[in-house]
């Protein structure tokens, strides 16, 4: 097992640390809906990608069909 030669400091720890913050995400308008989603992804609000639906949303299902 690697054992370290010198104690690594409480400044050098946090010098090390300070590029390891979380970046928040880029969100685009969706073109069809207008909520925020993520860039080159279906559209969690309304299904669509690339102005069509891709993702059939679960209010335009009707169960009672499939219940027969
Ligand atoms: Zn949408």
């Amino acid at each position: 097992m690697a054992v370290q030669q010198n104690r690594v400091t409480r400044s050098r720890r946090n010098m090390r640390r300070a590029h390891d913050a979380l970046v928040a995400g880029n969100p685009n308008e969706c073109p069809s809906c207008g909520e925020l989603k993520r860039p080159h992804h279906v559209c969690p609000s309304c299904g669509s990608y690339s102005g069509r639906e891709v993702v059939a949303q679960t209010s335009d299902i009707d169960l009672e069909d499939d219940a027969a």
